[in-house]
């Protein structure tokens, strides 16, 4: 049986009528740059993520850089980031000539650990920006509280989080100052290409991020600020318009998935139950967990972009799963202390033990909303006769 990691032809052809009629209409339209379909989307997220505003983006990574350069970062300001994470959230502020300032994460949510966060901040700390990795809220109270009593600004990085509820019910990208989020194709919602949305609750934040959107010109080709090219385009705001109704049926599957995988594993003896954070001979899978899942009422606790496992031997467990037609990924081999770019850091491997434990050990399977109960139970079958 074939497994893909990701499969987006089945929910392509779900809605491709109403996809392709998108299309046209944008083609007939000739309208692709701003215009009304990436107006009306951004009202609907405005509507869907209960915030003031939202801004269509080229991409994840330029909703951070916009982020940073609305706040008017400038070089030698440090910015704290966990050192494990997707390379962008580093890397943007890098790009500023700022100073990325790592910062460990938490065993059990993959996310920024508060009490590291606070201890590494100086005074030329600008802002944080917390990720809310493979899909889970980070700790955001701690995180405020901390950022507040130090006058910094949070980035969220909510590129794997569209639709995540915090513990109180928000929406994560609406807690922080600016919340950044992608519509790369292996996102929980994504596009035809790169795309990605800058929220903010704060309007004057709004006005900076809406100008340095377009080349920092108000009014156009008078430039009191610097900005950038940072649209979205028409065509891709067309199609998440189309996608956007679905998400939360397919953050349900998802879910499913996620508890299917859980009971299977803990049932076959791999794993006694989800968040452990150690090895042993009854938890040769370390199951994650999804930690405000019983939170009353509390519908997307985790959105599940990845549904990550740790193994022991981690490679061999991905070439077996390979040979048995089994798609994985490993998100992330390298955490950003260990990384060549950031040799001028000064880190040394040991810096961050949880980050390089997961780094060493986490393998992303199968977790899309059109795997199916047998595909879920292949997947674990072959696991356990890996260890067999
Ligand atoms: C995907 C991702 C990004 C970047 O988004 P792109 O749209 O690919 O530029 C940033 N941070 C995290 C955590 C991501 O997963």
């Amino acid at each position: 049986m074939k497994v893909p990691l990701l499969d987006l032809t089945t929910q392509y052809s779900k809605l491709k009528k109403e996809l392709d009629e998108a299309i046209i209409k944008v083609a007939e339209s000739q309208q692709f740059i701003l215009g009304s379909e990436l107006a009306k989307m951004e009202e609907e997220f405005e509507t869907y993520l209960n915030c003031k505003h939202a801004y269509g983006v080229s991409s994840g990574t330029d909703a951070l850089l916009l982020a940073l350069m609305a706040i008017d970062i400038q070089p030698d300001d440090e910015v704290i980031v966990p050192t494990y994470s997707f390379f962008a959230t580093a890397g943007v502020v890098a790009r500023l000539n700022a100073k990325p300032v790592l910062v460990e994460n938490d065993p059990v949510t993959f996310n920024i650990d508060p009490k590291d966060f606070e201890s590494k901040i100086t005074s030329k700390t600008k802002a944080v920006i917390p990720v809310h990795l493979f899909g889970q809220s980070a700790e955001m109270d701690e995180i405020m509280k901390i950022a507040e009593r130090h006058n910094l600004i949070v980035i969220e990085d909510a590129a794997q989080a569209i639709g995540t509820q915090y513990k109180d019910g928000r929406f994560v990208g609406t807690i922080g100052h600016i919340g950044c989020f992608s519509f790369f194709p292996s996102k929980n919602l994504g596009c035809f290409g790169d795309g990605g949305l800058i929220t903010t609750n704060d309007d004057k934040l709004a006005e900076i991020i809406r100008i340095k959107r377009v080349h920092g010109g108000e009014p156009k080709y008078y430039h009191k600020v610097i900005g950038g090219n940072f649209r979205l385009d028409a065509l891709q705001a067309a199609v998440i318009r189309v996608k956007l109704p679905h998400l939360q049926s397919w953050t349900d599957k998802r879910k499913y998935n996620a508890n299917l995988y859980n009971k299977l594993f803990i049932e076959k003896g791999l794993a006694e139950e989800t968040g452990k954070t150690q090895f042993d001979e009854k938890n040769k899978v370390l199951l994650p967990k999804a930690v405000y899942e019983n939170v009353d009422g509390l519908k997307n606790y985790h959105i599940y972009n990845q549904y990550i496992i740790r193994v022991e031997k981690r490679d061999e467990l991905k070439a077996f799963l390979t040979q048995n037609e089994i798609g994985t990924e490993i998100y992330y081999p390298v955490p950003f202390h260990l990384q060549e770019c950031f040799a001028y850091l000064g880190h040394k491997k040991g810096d961050f033990p949880i980050s390089e434990f997961s780094a060493d050990t986490s393998l992303a399977i199968p977790i899309y909303p059109e795997l199916t109960d047998e595909q879920i139970y292949y997947v674990v079958e072959i696991i356990e006769r890996f260890f067999k």
